[in-house]
């Protein structure tokens, strides 16, 4: 996920359109060993120093509902708009390679020479597209904390006060009692 910035350049001030498609890279989380396909179509454009990107991230991946736990297919679609500056080509002599290793390992985003590099700008972008929680349905009823019942698929005899927090009731069942 790079885009050559001269062939921008050649059209200065107006957008061009980038397009990526293909599997979820590894690294971008929370889950690697999940299936998943990630779609992006970008537009670009430079004025003097200055790189305006913006598009949009979509993706398919599987996901496990944080309230029921089951795994289900999510459809994600984020928006994304940023200004990058472009940093001086290296001089004479002096090697890229080394400085922009470092810069990518502190998840900079950098612009440094003929590339953008857009893998963790992506990655940022796409986490923020999960949010802290993942729901298989706005009003999926979980499962029961007690007996461990589907409440989407049934229901039980446990009772409201009973469904407490286990690692509450851990607590309570060690207080001595008065
Ligand atoms: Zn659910
Ligand atoms: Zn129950």
């Amino acid at each position: 996920m790079k885009i050559y910035l001269p062939e921008v350049r050649q059209r200065e001030g107006q957008f061009a359109t980038y397009t990526f498609a293909g599997k979820i890279p590894a690294g971008f989380g929370p889950d690697p060993g999940s299936p998943g396909r990630l779609q992006v179509k970008a537009d670009i454009r430079i004025n003097g120093d200055k790189v305006f990107l913006e598009g949009v991230l979509s993706a398919d991946i599987m996901a496990n509902c944080s309230r029921c736990l089951k795994e289900y297919a999510r459809h994600l679609e984020v928006d994304f708009k940023e200004t990058f500056t472009l940093q001086g080509m290296p001089g004479p002599g002096e090697n890229p390679g080394p400085a922009a290793l470092a810069a990518e390992a502190a998840n900079q985003l950098i612009v440094y020479g003929d590339y953008l590099y857009l893998e963790e700008y992506f990655r940022q972008v796409f986490l923020l597209g999960l949010g802290y929680r993942s729901l298989c349905r706005e009003n999926c009823q979980g499962i029961c904390p007690l007996c461990g019942i589907d409440l989407n698929h049934g229901s039980c005899d446990c009772t409201p006060e009973e469904r407490i927090d286990p690692r509450l009731k851990a607590l309570k069942d060690f207080c001595p009692r008065s």
